[in-house]
């Protein structure tokens, strides 16, 4: 495939305000692939390979500024201008590769598989001399393509391709193109605990479902992890699990998931980024006592005070949640403990179909409470007065409320998957508006008065993971600091957008469009109906959308990805849970 064929559709998928145009699109991108295939996903998605496996291009802008400028005979400042008129590198290259004038050097095109190629040496190369290295495959490539085909490289090397498909998107295309609908589930099941979309593509294309089928939980590779449902009351859950309900303490901490294969001990985070240097402490304790072939197990980090084993908050740790924030001594200062809660792999073997009260049975049998790795504390019980003591408990250990896990032989482990076999409750449920939301920034209204320069207003959607679409929820304009306000222009000056993103469902117009991408928390007074807002757009009242009143901003939430925001159908759920308290 000609990558000047992929530039012209991803300018498309950029251009197209329209969700259902912008799988077309994908869709006869994906169709055209032939053997590519596996590597134009990974392009779609600005990668090289799946974020687990750590590849990155390791050049700054700087070296980008000066690679163009020694490419196109410019000085530096005078790309930096250009640079800055534009906002974008990757305008910025095609601008002066088209002021050059000069043919590409090479007289075919070029093609996806060498571009490809280019970049994997580009990110590949280390070490002394590296940095010439990067420097000169970049130039190459630049030297090599036509204005529209380096606008898209540079955008993938900077890490600012946004073409509004996420990796379920791809999936849908994929099945789609090669596949059956009556598939669909097997293969979401396959990604979710291999999340490699190179992967699942090149099966597909082999029409291969028997291999897909048996993709399972595989030790260092990261899986999707399950989540939980919301109920507003304990005898809610009893009901809705026909009393079959064991309730673990719910922790406030970091996600974990341990792999180890071998001699080798892997940590990944609820985003799937490998974070094993950020938990140095808890690979060697591990390590040191325990002696498994194989094994995944699912569990929350939580720091605490070892004289007293009280639990802290986990803001205690944060710097331990992603590889970019890098870890100094200090963080290493305060101890963490993993409560266990599940497992999804034994010494070769499989248990995301073993039913959770066996599930738990081996990690009992396995794991003795120590120092660094706990069992989640739990109760099996359907006594009303056992369960809310239990509860309450929860909250006095420094916990956030409980998990209830289904204990029938149904019970699987899911991989992300939000169902009903795990429902949380919070002591906020009791309240008439149940909980926080973490919701996305898609626009801004500009401030005036004392906001002038700054945003008056942030637009904020949810997620429905039907349509794949961001839906507005609400208007957000209180609970910021100032320092948080006055930084909020900057933050977002990468994401403008000039028109409504195709992903992007919305009625309300804000003065400035973004791309997807911020999560934000927020805690709002109420859920009504709403004639502005698209969020689940006459599913409560025909011609009606839901709208959240009186929003306050909680806190930015980095450590969440547009995808993992919450979705409408939890919105929807959260109405009803209000409208029932009233
Ligand atoms: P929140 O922002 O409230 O944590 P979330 O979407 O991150 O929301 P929830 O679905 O609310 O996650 O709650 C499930 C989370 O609770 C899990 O992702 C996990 O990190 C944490 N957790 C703590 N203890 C347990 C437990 N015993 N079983 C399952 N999950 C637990």
């Amino acid at each position: 495939m000609q990558f000047s064929e992929v530039s012209k559709k991803f300018m498309e998928m950029e251009t197209t305000t329209k969700r259902l145009e912008l799988t077309s699109i994908l869709g006869s991108l994906l169709d055209g692939a032939g053997d590519d295939l596996k590597e134009l996903v990974y392009l779609i998605q600005g990668k090289l390979a799946p974020d687990y496996e750590g590849i990155e291009f390791g050049i700054s802008g700087k070296l980008i500024v000066k690679s163009l400028a020694n490419a196109s005979g410019q000085t530096e400042e005078e790309v930096n201008k250009l640079f800055s008129k534009n906002g974008d590198l990757g305008t910025t290259a095609a601008e002066l590769r088209e002021n050059i004038r000069q043919a590409p050097l090479v007289s075919e095109d070029l093609t996806l598989h060498y571009v490809y190629t280019k970049l994997l040496d580009l990110a590949n190369s280390s070490g002394p001399g590296s940095v010439k290295g990067k420097m000169d495959i970049y130039s190459d490539l630049f030297m090599n393509s036509k204005p529209d085909d380096i606008k898209y490289i540079t955008r993938i090397i900077m890490g600012k391709l946004r073409l509004g498909v996420a990796d379920s998107t791809i999936l849908d295309s994929l099945v789609s193109a090669f596949s059956e609908k009556k598939y669909a589930e097997i293969i979401d099941t396959a990604y979710n605990f291999h999340p490699d979309i190179g992967l699942i593509a090149t099966l597909l294309e082999k029409r291969d479902i028997k291999t897909i089928e048996n993709i399972g939980p595989e030790p260092l590779v990261p899986f999707k992890v399950m989540l939980a449902e919301r109920l507003k009351s304990i005898d809610d859950i009893r009901e809705k699990m026909n009393h079959m309900v064991a309730y673990e303490y719910k922790y406030d901490g970091l996600r974990t998931e341990l792999h180890k294969k071998g001699d080798k001990i892997k940590i990944f985070s609820r985003g799937l980024e490998e974070t094993t240097d950020n938990f140095p402490d808890i690979v060697s304790n591990f390590k040191k006592n325990y002696n498994f072939d194989s094994i995944i197990i699912d569990g929350e980090s939580v720091p605490y005070n070892p004289e007293t084993g009280e639990l802290f908050p986990f803001q205690m740790v944060s710097k331990r949640r992603g590889r970019k924030y890098g870890l100094d001594e200090k963080s290493l200062e305060i101890p963490l403990v993993m409560f266990i809660f599940d497992i999804l792999e034994l010494n070769g073997k499989s248990l995301v179909n073993t039913p959770y009260q066996e599930r738990r049975k081996i990690l009992e049998e396995n794991f003795k409470d120590n120092e660094y790795f706990r069992l989640a504390t739990r109760l099996v019980s359907d006594d009303s007065e056992e369960i809310n003591k239990f509860f309450e408990k929860s909250i006095e250990d420094g916990c956030e409320g409980v998990v209830a896990k289904n204990t029938s032989s149904e019970s699987v482990y899911r991989a992300g998957a939000r169902g009903w076999l795990w429902i949380k409750f919070k002591r906020d449920y009791q309240k008439e508006l149940a909980d926080s939301m973490d919701l996305v920034v898609i626009g801004a209204f500009n401030g005036h008065g004392r906001r002038a320069g700054a945003y008056g207003a942030l637009l904020m959607a949810s997620y429905n993971e039907e349509t794949q679409e961001y839906e507005s929820f609400t208007k957000l304009g209180t609970g910021f600091s100032d320092e948080v306000l006055f930084s909020l222009p900057k933050m977002f000056s990468e994401l403008k957008e000039d028109h409504k993103p195709a992903m992007v469902n919305s009625k309300m117009i804000p003065d400035v469009w973004f791309y997807p991408q911020i999560v934000m928390e927020i805690q709002g007074a109420e859920i009504t109906v709403s004639p502005i807002h698209t969020c689940a757009y006459s599913k409560i009242e025909k011609d009606s959308g839901l709208a959240l009143r009186f929003p306050r901003l909680v806190k930015i939430r980095d450590d969440k990805k547009a995808e993992d925001a919450t979705t409408t159908n939890e919105i929807i759920e959260l109405y009803k849970m209000q409208k029932k308290t009233k």
